[in-house]
């Protein structure tokens, strides 16, 4: 099995599948060795395993995972990769490869279908363009998975893991914070990479909740309102929730001042549980539009 750490084997293979590698799809392959185990690792793979990996680029990380899990299940969109996987992966016959935008598979079909039987992970290293949209949907579809631990830009780390009602905190923490408990592991150096990125990269880890963190009645109707609150930024929630809902002003004030609020509050002061709060003042309301 080639080293797929060793920059010479990797210029190798890029040359002999005339492979250059895409910025586009946010390929930077890890090439520090330490990295892959531990990542593996933090996902708690084990024998017992199914893991669902987003983006297995050349196979790096996707080698660490078939050593220890019963099955994986890799995604990626590259139609240029699947031939030199078939050489990177040889031997490993617990590895499927699905030629796919992740966005587009039915996810809890392929789950029933691929993993009956076995507990279920999500490990990667994230293509940076779309973590956001691959985390929530990953999340959206209340998956039967355990945890989802993943690489991703430091700074996006630091937005997903950011605890609602705290300064960094945005609509992406209320929802991860929603369905999941978020930790950062450790952090990656732009040399752990190939090319390397400008910036330091963290592995979080999102430990899939069994229930919500809150119970709210109309789901939909409190993202919505969240996604709302923190449309502009540097306004106040209620500035942004009027215009984000269309609602007007004074109604927003007044379901606000229900819920126990300063009509002055930022979203990013606002717990799950405030957001929840404001969301049955609103419905409450005579015109009850949330
Ligand atoms: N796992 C490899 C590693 O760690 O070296 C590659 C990680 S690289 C950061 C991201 C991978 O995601 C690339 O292989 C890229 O082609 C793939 N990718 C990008 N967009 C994707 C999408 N929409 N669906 C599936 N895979 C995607």
């Amino acid at each position: 099995m080639p080293n797929l750490t060793d920059l010479s084997t990797i210029r190798a293979l890029c040359e002999k599948y005339d492979f250059a590698l895409s910025k586009g799809f946010g390929q930077n392959f890890i090439v520090n060795p330490g990295v892959c185990p531990r990542l593996a690792e933090s996902a708690g793979v084990t024998a017992d395993c199914g893991v669902l990996e987003i983006g297995p680029g050349i196979g790096v990380l996707t080698k660490e995972l078939a050593l220890r899990a019963k099955k994986v299940v890799s995604i990626e969109v590259d139609d240029r990769l699947p031939p030199i996987l078939a050489e990177t992966l040889e031997g490993l016959d617990n590895v499927k490869i699905v030629l796919q935008d992740v966005l587009k598979v039915d996810l809890k079909q392929l789950i029933a279908d691929e993993f009956a039987g076995m507990r279920v992970v999500v490990c990667a290293n994230l293509p940076y363009y779309i973590t956001s949209p691959i985390l929530m949907a990953l999340l959206e579809q209340k998956l039967p998975i355990e945890n989802i631990t993943v690489l991703v830009q430091k700074e996006a780390a630091e937005r997903i893991t950011a605890a609602p009602g705290t300064r960094q905190s945005g609509a992406i923490s209320c929802a991860v914070a929603y369905y999941a408990t978020p930790k950062t592991l450790f952090h990656v150096q732009p040399g752990s990479f190939y090319p390397a990125p400008k910036v330091i990269s963290s592995v979080i880890r999102l430990d899939v909740r069994p229930n919500p963190a809150v119970q709210v009645a109309d789901e939909k109707g409190y993202f919505a309102l969240v996604r709302a609150a923190f449309g502009q930024r540097r306004k106040t929630a209620a500035n942004s929730i009027s215009s984000g809902l269309q609602l007007p002003k004074a109604q927003v004030n007044a379901a606000l001042e229900a819920a126990g609020f300063d009509i002055r509050v930022r979203p990013e002061a606002l717990t799950l549980q405030d957001f929840a709060a404001i969301q049955a003042a609103l419905a409450n309301q005579p015109s009850g539009v949330v």
